[in-house]
């Protein structure tokens, strides 16, 4: 129980890769807040198994990562919650495909303000406390696509490089302070999100599961594996340990080579 008496914020944890985030942090003793859309009695119910669980206290809370204000108000609902906000998860993020001349602008602004203002907006909030603390872990969602690019995801890519900066900004701010900042940055990731894409390709494509996961989806990704959830909250847990003080402003790939290349 390594982060007993700590507080961690998950931004984008009702599904996916945040609710492994939590539920890890919770594993180890946080205190965890959990934030994103979805249907209110699922949410409840990951909630309170969280508690029942790991023994520790789980909150909910609704801001839209679009919203600066609800975001500044829901740093500040968690630390009069738990007393303080240590960890901070940035991971809630869309995606949208489009040829950019056809990229619609509204979609572009709400990438832009979920999958990178909304970090700004967290680490801005979190911050007094956790340098008067001396302690914070701030640990953002990043991807491959932080590091290289693809076709008809232009805000997503520019959103996931411009996350890499602004991480590195916060490193060197607070390096005095106790506090890190990294990004993690996965390649594909097995989630009910990819999952149930499958059976449409096969049938789209005329091709076997194999070959959709292989040659489809997998395409990039040498070791012709997904990442885990599992994996990218153990990467989390990690960064949080006392033996990832020294790891900061650093973007860590968990992408089976895809980067590499
Ligand atoms: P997901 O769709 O399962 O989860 C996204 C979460 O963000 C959900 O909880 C959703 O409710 C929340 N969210 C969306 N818009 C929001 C808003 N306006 N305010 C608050 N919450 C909002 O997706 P995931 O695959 O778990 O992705 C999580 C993060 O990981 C994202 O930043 C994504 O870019 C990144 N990522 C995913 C993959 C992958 O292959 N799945 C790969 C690399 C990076």
């Amino acid at each position: 129980m390594s982060l007993a008496k700590k507080s961690a914020v998950i931004t984008g944890s009702t599904s996916g890769i945040g609710l492994a985030c939590a539920r890890a942090l919770a594993k180890e003793g946080a205190n965890v807040a959990i934030n994103g859309f979805g249907p209110a009695e699922d949410i409840e119910k990951e909630r309170a198994a969280i508690e029942a669980e790991f023994g520790v206290r789980c909150v909910y809370d609704p801001a839209d990562m679009s919203k600066p204000e609800e975001i500044a108000a829901m740093i500040a609902a968690v630390e009069k919650a738990f007393g303080s906000v240590d960890i901070v998860v940035n991971n809630a993020g869309i995606q949208f495909v489009s040829p950019i001349e056809e990229f619609p602008i509204e979609k572009w602004n709400q990438i832009l303000a979920i999958n990178l203002s909304s970090a700004f907006h967290t680490i801005r909030a979190a911050t007094p406390g956790m340098k008067a603390r001396k302690w914070g872990r701030i640990i953002n969602t990043a991807s491959a696509h932080s590091l290289v690019a693809s076709p008809f995801k232009a805000a997503y890519v520019a959103a996931k490089h411009g996350l890499v900066g602004l991480t590195k900004v916060a490193a060197l701010e607070l390096a005095t302070f106790g506090v890190t900042a990294n990004c993690i940055s996965p390649g594909y990731v097995w989630t009910p999100l990819v999952e149930k894409q499958i059976p449409d390709t096969m049938k789209a494509r005329n091709l076997t599961k194999e070959q959709v996961i292989n040659d489809v989806l997998l395409a990039a990704q040498p070791t012709k594996q997904f990442v885990t959830v599992d994996q990218v909250a153990a990467a989390v847990v990690f960064l949080c340990s006392d033996a990832a003080s020294q790891i900061t402003g650093a973007n860590i790939s968990m992408d089976g080579g895809w980067t590499a290349a």
